[in-house]
């Protein structure tokens, strides 16, 4: 097996470490691919120890997605257990900063944490860098998410970054949307990434998995007692199958990518629709239907390619209108319709989407 703990060195570029990092190293007869190790428990003497602590597979997956985010990597059994176990950092009655726009489970993270006085959370307005600036003043966490989810809002990372850091706060970006081939926040010095690699990383729909990346050795070290301790840990097949989806995560991306510019372009001329928002890169547009939330709910039902679904980041095409969820934010548009933008072919995808919008009329 590979030195499991040094990720491909940073110079290559992220199409080829997709495709080489966490990888076996080239010995005669060794498996190109890692294999899936099923172990709950190791022969004593080692460093592995037990199936709870460590598992060659999902080192396999964090060295990959560790080396395009361009630090270390931790797994976990879902996008919200990296979640809960990031929010876990802060101690007893801290502040901890969210957009009001984050993902829906993320806020509602906080509001249960708060309503148990565990922290205390403040939902801000992302676009709004002045007012994230003020509430870092006092924060010990502070929460990114852009785009955001579904509203496609984009934060003044870089600027927020460094308010927090005059404040001694944490700094989190959850670059589920980005993809860490279309942004890497720990560049701009943020101090930990969070992924539901349940979306792109894996990218077909058949896996659940979260994922923490840092560079601060003290940070991973903590987060990997906590994850340790409360056991939110991977299974080993989805962190093999979400290895196996990460391969082509840098070719999914840029189909994505191309067809939603492409449909956002051609979506913003349609009579039917109020609002389209793309935030100009990645594969997820949003539109606001002019006739509300019924028209929302007919498009969904009237589609054959296009598949009604929640989640996002696969090979195919989903989308739903977010409202329907009773946990959304109700500042998000009734009318709102979510679309994860797959990679078939972008003529069919709007020949579906038109003739469905067409017949609302
Ligand atoms: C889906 C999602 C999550 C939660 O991830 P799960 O894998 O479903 O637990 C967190 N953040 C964002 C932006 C998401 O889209």
């Amino acid at each position: 097996m590979a030195d499991a703990l040094s990720p491909k060195p940073a110079t290559l570029r992220p199409a080829t470490l997709a495709v080489t990092a966490g990888r076996p190293d080239h010995e005669p007869d060794a498996p190109l691919n890692a294999p899936i190790t099923m172990a709950s428990t190791y022969v004593a003497g080692g460093d592995l120890e037990y199936g709870r602590y460590a598992n060659p597979t999902w080192t396999a997956l964090e060295d990959a997605l560790g080396a395009l985010e361009g630090g270390r990597c931790l797994t976990f059994a879902s996008g919200l257990a990296a979640v809960g176990t990031v929010l876990d950092l802060v101690g007893a009655d801290s502040k901890v900063v969210v957009p009001r726009h984050a993902y829906h489970g993320t806020v509602m993270q906080v509001a249960d944490l708060e309503a148990r006085g565990r922290l205390r959370g403040e939902l801000v307005d992302i676009t709004d860098t002045d007012a994230v600036v003020k509430a870092c003043a006092d924060a010990a966490l502070v929460w990114l998410e852009s785009p955001t989810n579904p509203a496609l809002e984009i934060a003044d990372i870089p600027t927020i970054t460094e308010a927090a850091h005059e404040a001694g706060a944490y700094v989190v970006v959850d670059n589920t949307f980005a993809t860490p081939l279309l942004q890497q926040p720990l560049d701009h010095g943020v101090d930990l990434v969070v992924h539901s690699a349940t979306k792109y990383i894996s990218g077909h729909s058949d896996v659940l998995l979260g994922a923490v990346c840092t560079r601060d050795e003290e940070l991973y070290g903590v987060l990997k007692g906590r994850r340790d301790l409360l056991g939110a840990i991977p299974g080993t097949f989805e962190a093999w199958l979400a290895l196996r989806g990460l391969r082509t995560l840098h070719l999914r991306v840029e189909r994505s990518q191309a067809n939603a510019s492409e449909l956002a372009r051609r979506l913003a001329d349609h009579p039917a629709i109020a609002e389209v928002r793309y935030p100009g890169f990645g594969g997820i547009v949003a539109i606001v239907l002019a006739q509300g939330a019924l028209a929302a709910d007919l498009l969904t039902h009237k589609t054959k390619l296009w598949v009604h679904a929640t989640s996002l980041g696969g090979v195919e095409s989903t989308f739903e209108r977010r409202r329907r969820w009773k946990t959304e934010a109700p500042s998000i548009p009734e009318a709102l319709v979510r679309m994860s933008v797959g990679i078939e072919d972008v003529d069919d995808l709007w020949d579906d989407l038109v003739r469905a919008l067409d017949d609302l009329r």
